[in-house]
């Protein structure tokens, strides 16, 4: 054998048993939304200052960090496209909400969004109900997909999940139409109360406190 890569079709047959291997090291993530879900939907927000965890927020996502569950923030930042507000906007929101997690002993394993808008850019793969985010963040974090849940407060949140056969839990918040509650129970998605509720249900800890 040389160091050459081996091509595809020359690989080895892969056994059962690598296959329940290279699943067990993956790992089940918690792929939430940003705007609505974490922190307070502002519409369009552009000055971090204004930006508010929601209450459950912190305590929810330190629950998955204590499980050991990536916590991936995936959201539709179209506002960029429209020029409502930049790159640079965004990543000082980013840095903000870090601060906010932080201050509540919490963090977000990664951060991914769609600046695109289709009126703008046309239709593109990453913007929510499209895949193109989560399939980036399950080869970069190593993520067991199936075993993974999807939360948010709108019904494209949720979708994703059923490319990969896993659960989606629905939030409400303000923002959410009846139609979306509709939907997602329709499709067999998960209403929950809060985050921390999603976070309990989707964990299996029973009476999970709420602080
Ligand atoms: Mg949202
Ligand atoms: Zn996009």
């Amino acid at each position: 054998m040389t160091g050459e890569p081996m091509r595809d079709d020359e690989r080895p047959p892969e056994t059962p048993a690598m296959r329940r291997t290279s699943r067990a090291l993956r790992r089940r993530a918690a792929f939430i939304d940003r705007d609505g879900t974490i922190i307070v939907d502002k519409h369009y927000l552009k000055d971090p200052a204004q930006v508010e965890l929601i209450p459950h927020a912190a305590n929810a996502i330190r629950v998955f960090n204590y499980a050991l569950a990536p916590v991936i923030v995936v959201s539709n930042q179209s506002g960029i496209a429209r020029g409502l507000f930049s790159e640079a906007d965004y990543r000082a929101q980013r840095a903000r909400i870090e601060d906010l997690l932080e201050e509540r002993g919490a963090f977000v394993d990664d951060y991914y969004h769609c600046p695109h808008h289709p009126d703008v850019h046309g239709p593109c793969e990453c913007r929510k109900p499209g895949i193109a985010l989560f399939e980036q963040a399950i080869v970069e974090h190593q993520i067991d997909a199936a075993g993974s849940f999807f939360i948010g407060d709108k019904l494209r949140d949720v979708l994703p999940a059923k490319s990969y056969g896993a659960r989606g839990f629905l939030v409400p918040s303000p923002e959410t139409t009846p139609d979306d509650v509709e939907a997602a129970l329709a499709q067999g998605f998960e209403i929950a109360s809060s985050l921390t509720d999603a976070a309990a249900r989707a964990l299996g800890i029973p009476h999970l406190p709420e602080e």
